[in-house]
């Protein structure tokens, strides 16, 4: 462990090509406008800064299929086409950038299981809403599910709590682990009859042997802190409950009031609340292991500041 900067925040330039272009709402600018709060407060200095990494592609493929890895890379060197029907366009470079954000998360766990620091931020990260077999919602990969399957297969883990804080539903790792017991998730979203992707309704509690594992907590549109904080000690019981070796937060900032493209009304103070939390519970169970990604966040001054509220809580502010 390193005492002089236990946390570890990954940035570069290679991480914000995780984009589609100025004026889209994921626009490869996302990066820059958090890293910019973060030096104002004067963040950098108290952080580890991580270049970026990119993951080998058998990292990807302890998730996704094969064929579908195959389609991502040809896609990337066309240039053009759709991922999914619609929203997830391919640009040039697209598997490397995508990649990168998972071996970024791939990195960070490395760092966390051996020691080297006790919480790491990625942001760009936490590409929630991808499948096994395909894109989806701007997620070209899964370096949620990436991460789950990595911490199974190469740390051997068997209690992984994965929190979601992004206005919309986590499907791409909730379906992915819906049967799997190792994997505690908790998804507080606004309610997917108004939102994409639709799903995550409270009777969604894992299947088979994962029953009771997974924690679907729906808000009604416009919900704000103190809601937020209301709901929030369920979630808070049921990490503790599951008593995890380590902690994924999808710290996905567009839960805040002002989102261009939904209807939560959360400040950032919900962020550093569930951030803060969380590194009490990671204390007590995981030796410190805690990672947060970026996730969603379409208002760049949200995003700036609800990233740098987490980074803030990890730093103990
Ligand atoms: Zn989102």
């Amino acid at each position: 462990m390193n005492p002089e900067h236990p946390v570890c925040v990954y940035y570069g330039k290679a991480l914000a090509r995780y984009g589609f272009g100025a004026g889209h709402p994921f626009g490869s600018d996302r990066m820059g406008v958090f890293g910019r709060l973060l030096e104002q407060r004067g963040l950098t200095t108290r952080v580890r800064i991580c270049p970026p990494v990119q993951a080998e592609r058998d990292a990807l493929t302890r998730f996704h299929t094969p064929e579908y890895i195959e389609r991502l890379q040809t896609l990337s060197s066309l240039g053009e086409g759709f991922l999914d029907y619609g929203d997830t366009p391919a640009f040039p470079g697209i598997y490397e950038a995508a990649a990168t954000v998972a071996g970024s998360v791939l990195d960070g766990i490395k760092r966390l299981m051996e020691g080297d620091c006790r919480r790491v931020f990625v942001p760009i990260a936490g590409l929630h809403h991808a499948r096994r077999d395909r894109a989806a919602g701007f997620c070209a990969v899964n370096d949620c599910g990436i991460a789950i399957e990595t911490l199974k297969q190469v740390y051997g883990l068997k209690r992984i709590a994965y929190v979601d804080i992004d206005a919309h539903h986590g499907d791409g790792v909730f379906y992915a682990f819906e049967s799997d017991p190792d994997l505690y998730f908790a998804d507080l979203h606004e309610d997917g009859r108004y939102l994409y992707p639709g799903t995550g309704n409270l009777m969604e509690t894992g299947k088979s042997a994962a029953r009771g594992h997974k924690l679907n907590l729906p808000m009604p549109p416009r919900a704000g802190d103190e809601l937020f904080l209301q709901v929030w000690d369920r979630v808070e019981a049921f990490v503790e409950h599951c008593s995890p070796e380590i902690i994924l937060l999808q710290a996905g900032a567009d839960s805040l009031g002002g989102d261009p493209i939904t209807h939560l009304a959360y400040t950032e103070a919900a962020h550093a609340h569930a951030a803060r939390r969380l590194c009490v519970l990671a204390d007590r169970h995981c030796n410190g292991r805690m990672l947060a990604m970026g996730g969603g966040g379409y208002s760049r001054a949200n995003l700036a500041r609800a990233w740098c509220a987490v980074v803030e809580a990890f730093l103990g502010d």
